[in-house]
């Protein structure tokens, strides 16, 4: 009995021991574990240079980010804090730094939409549960009075996990790379990109950007659901062309060189807003060039404050909170017009508020549901700036920011929590250009 017992216990210890393992590798497994890092170059920085700097720390470049002149590179994780601090010692490097991980800034998931059929302005049969639109009490953006004047946006690009390319309410809005012939395994405009017939996928490397999570969807949505085409939602734009930039994943998890690669793309094709419904606590040097990139293009970012409820002057979530001018921060207000419980505010470094409590608009299994968060506010604002900026020529991106913030229905819930002390008003910032 009592040498039977001797090896089962043994076998008890060594499988703990074994479990133990799983959850946290040895010394020699941690070392073959990879870990994501960007490296940013000076002006002038050849390419065999670059090489050379990067191969001394045997760093495997993913993807060289020529605009901003920064590689998004993989090396040992257990050296990456001493390969980082080598490097930014290197003449050639302009800036090492983590490649953050961003997160889409989470929405809280509501019901889908119970769909009727009823007349409406639009004819879109979900339009009665779109209180952010809709004349009613003092809630809403007055977009059907900005109707009266135009319905039609500039190109904005959605960030996001994608946008679904054959939701029926979205397709005819999306936009698409005419010079990419779709699937036939080349980079046919020489973009860099492969098959991104339909805008470009960052995660997956090739291919359209299709959205395996929902979020995406449900901002573009917001933007440019096709309006008064009897099905649906109405986007506050009925016609935009929108670029799907997918760089974060099903999760809803990416990176900050993806994000700043994701800007470069948007810039690149002819967006001049860009919205970013996404966030990390920890501000990178490649979004911000990105940004700066995105400004010296005249292009803006319109960006979610986050859902934590709290002052962002304190605790900044990026790219909101970074100070450039083509930067809007946004929080969300209530159908009662007043901030929503969840939204970060922040009188300095939060522009305006709009409706991102309880917003109906597209899901990606072609159906539409609630959500709530800045990440529906957000799309609000960036569809605002494509409709203004459709002025003419285009209006300028500091124009049009001046146009949300100055226009923006002033109240008493909002002032001293966002720098405008109000909440979107689009009638009001087209009547002033009209
Ligand atoms: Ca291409
Ligand atoms: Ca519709």
């Amino acid at each position: 009995m009592r040498r039977a017992l001797v090896p089962l216990m043994l076998l008890a210890c060594s499988t703990i021991l074994g479990a133990a393992a799983a959850q946290a590798p040895p010394d020699n497994a941690a070392q073959a574990e990879k870990a994501r890092i960007v490296v940013g170059f000076e002006p002038g920085v050849t390419r065999q240079q670059r090489d050379d700097v990067l191969a001394r720390d045997g760093a495997v470049l993913r993807r060289f980010l020529r605009a901003l002149r920064a590689a998004s590179v993989t090396v040992d994780a257990a050296n990456r804090d001493q390969i980082l601090a080598r490097l930014r010692a290197e003449p050639a490097v302009a800036f090492a730094e983590i490649d953050r991980r961003l997160n889409l800034v989470r929405p809280r998931l509501g019901a889908r939409l119970p769909l009727a059929t009823a007349a409406r302005e639009p004819n879109d049969d979900g339009f009665i549960y779109q209180y952010s639109l809709r004349d009613g009490n003092d809630h809403d953006v007055d977009a059907t009075n900005a109707w009266e004047r135009r319905t039609k946006c500039a190109k904005v690009a959605v960030l996001d996990t994608g946008v679904d390319l054959d939701h029926k309410d979205l397709k005819s809005n999306l936009w698409r790379n005419d010079r990419e012939v779709k699937g036939n395994g080349r980079d046919d405009d020489g973009n860099g990109y492969v098959d991104d017939h339909r805008g470009v996928d960052l995660v997956g490397g090739r291919g359209s950007a299709g959205d395996q999570h929902g979020h995406g969807t449900h901002a573009a949505g917001i933007i440019a659901a096709i309006g008064n085409n009897g099905r649906g939602v109405s986007g506050l734009c009925w016609k935009s062309k929108i670029i799907a930039v997918r760089f974060m994943d099903s999760e809803g998890h990416g990176y900050s060189s993806t994000a700043a690669e994701g800007i470069v793309y948007a810039v690149k094709h002819g967006a001049h807003v860009i919205n970013a419904s996404y966030g990390t606590s920890h501000p990178t040097q490649v979004e911000r060039n990105a940004i700066q990139y995105a400004a010296a293009h005249d292009t803006l970012i319109v960006a979610a404050a986050g859902n934590d409820g709290e002052n962002a002057d304190k605790h900044p979530s990026y790219p909101a909170a970074y100070p450039d001018d083509n930067v809007i921060s946004v929080a969300a207000s209530d159908e009662s017009d007043t901030l929503a419980s969840f939204s970060n505010w922040g009188k300095k470094s939060v522009d305006l508020a709009a409706p991102g409590d309880g917003i109906a608009s597209t899901w990606n299994d072609g159906s539409y549901r609630y959500l709530s968060g800045t990440s529906m506010a957000t799309p609000l604002v960036a569809a605002a700036a494509a409709m203004l900026r459709k002025q003419g020529d285009g209006l300028p991106a500091a124009r049009v920011r001046k146009l949300l913030l100055k226009h923006a229905d002033v109240k008493k819930p909002f002032k001293g929590k966002v720098a405008s002390g109000g909440r979107l008003n689009i009638r009001r910032s087209l009547e002033a250009i009209d």
